[in-house]
Formats: structure tokens, C-alpha cells, sequence
């Protein structure tokens, strides 16, 4: 911190904001290759959350890319400080007590890492969507596969960019073999105890 900075003593911390709402806060953070169904199963997992009467919010390239990280490209530095900006958003809404939800490539093994210190260890939830790159290039959602293969665009993940599997994430969703509703039920299962908010927790 700053040597001029000096934290404020705030009486509402995120343990009031925690009993208010009763529910505990964490990042669901899904990783995977454009295409393999992360925004797909973020979204469904959401849904089912407000209808427990979670409050939830969910990152994304599109309100990312367009506010905040407008200024970033896809080269490899400028990918590293878009997971790192996006993680400590992430780390105010966990604050705030809100569930976060995340979908980004997030290609780097480093950079994923880089997020359990900004938001801490137990409040990331590692999901991986792993769908083929073969099966991502033919659902080509947004026609971004065809364009790299044309040469339109650079650092295309999977096609002319890399991309680090998680080894160990907490949750594995082969999309191939699971439908999108399975999925979503896997990942409420995982996340239910989490969830819970207990009245002497800090
Ligand atoms: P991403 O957010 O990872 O870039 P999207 O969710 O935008 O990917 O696109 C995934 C596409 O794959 C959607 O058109 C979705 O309907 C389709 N899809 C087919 N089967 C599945 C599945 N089992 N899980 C998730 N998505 C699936």
C-alpha cells in the first residue's frame, strides 16, 4: 500500500454483509476456449442462484472488454492484466457479498493463480470447461475460429495462441459428454455447503 494511503475503519465489513444477505460470497471462475460453453453453463448456474434468492453477478468479455479493460488488447501482457483487473473487480463484489461469476478464456496457468491471491484461496472456484478445440472450432459461435484460421486474426487460443488445462480444478465439465443442465447441477452441488453462511463465521 501506498505509504500515504491509510485504510479507513469501516463498521459494515463483509461479515454484516454476509448476515444481511445469508449467504456466503465466492468467485465461480469457468476457464476454457472460446466456444467450449462457459458463458452457456455461467449463465444457467446464475439463473438457478436467484431462484435460491442468491445474489449473483456475472463478469464477462462484454462488460469487461467494453468498460473497464477497453484499453487492453490480446497479446500475452495485456491478457495478464486483463485477469489480473477482472480478479480484483471480482475481489469488491465478494466484499460486497455478492457470488461472482466469471467467463474468460484465461489461457495462462500463472495468471488463474495470479487470481486465487487477489480474492484468496478459498473464495475461488476453479471450473473447467473442457471442450475440444475441434469441437469449439465447429460450433464456432462468433465466426472468430474461421476468421483465425484466415489469418484475420492474431493470438487466436487454441489456433495461434496456447492454452494451460488446469490440472487440478476444483470442477471438470466435459461439455461433450454433459449437457448444459447437468452441468449447471454439478456446480450447485459443489458450491451448495459454500454457500451456507454461518452466524460466527468472520
Ligand atoms: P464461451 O463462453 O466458452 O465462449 P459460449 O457459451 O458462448 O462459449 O458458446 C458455447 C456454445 O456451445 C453455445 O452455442 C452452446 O449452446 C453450445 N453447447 C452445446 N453443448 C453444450 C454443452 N453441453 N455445454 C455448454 N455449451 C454447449
Amino acid at each position: 500500500m501506498g505509504k500515504n494511503i491509510v485504510p479507513h475503519d469501516y463498521q459494515i465489513s463483509s461479515k454484516e454483509r454476509k448476515k444481511l444477505k445469508g449467504h456466503n460470497a465466492f468467485l465461480l471462475w469457468f476457464t476454457g476456449l472460446s466456444g467450449s460453453g462457459k458463458s452457456t453453463i455461467a449463465n444457467v448456474v446464475e439463473q438457478k442462484l436467484y431462484n435460491l434468492g442468491i445474489h449473483t453477478y456475472t463478469l464477462d468479455g462484454d462488460n469487461i472488454r467494453t468498460g473497464i479493460n477497453k484499453d487492453l488488447s490480446f497479446s500475452p501482457i495485456d491478457r495478464t492484466e486483463n485477469i489480473r483487473r477482472i480478479a480484483e473487480v471480482a475481489s469488491l463484489m465478494i466484499d460486497a457479498g455478492v457470488v461472482t461469476l466469471a467467463a474468460f478464456v484465461s489461457p495462462y496457468k500463472k495468471d488463474r493463480e495470479n487470481i486465487k491471491t487477489i480474492v484468496k484461496d478459498v473464495n475461488f472456484v476453479e471450473i473447467y470447461i473442457n471442450t475440444s478445440i475441434e469441437e469449439c472450432e465447429r460450433r464456432d459461435v462468433k465466426g472468430l475460429y474461421k476468421k483465425a484460421r484466415l489469418g484475420e486474426i492474431e493470438n487466436m487460443t487454441g489456433i495461434s495462441a496456447p492454452y494451460e488445462a488446469p490440472v487440478h480444478p476444483d470442477i471438470e465439465i466435459k461439455t461433450e459428454e454433459t449437457t448444459v443442465d447437468e452441468a449447471a447441477e454439478k456446480i450447485l452441488k459443489f458450491i451448495q455447503k459454500k454457500l451456507k453462511y454461518k452466524i460466527n463465521e468472520t
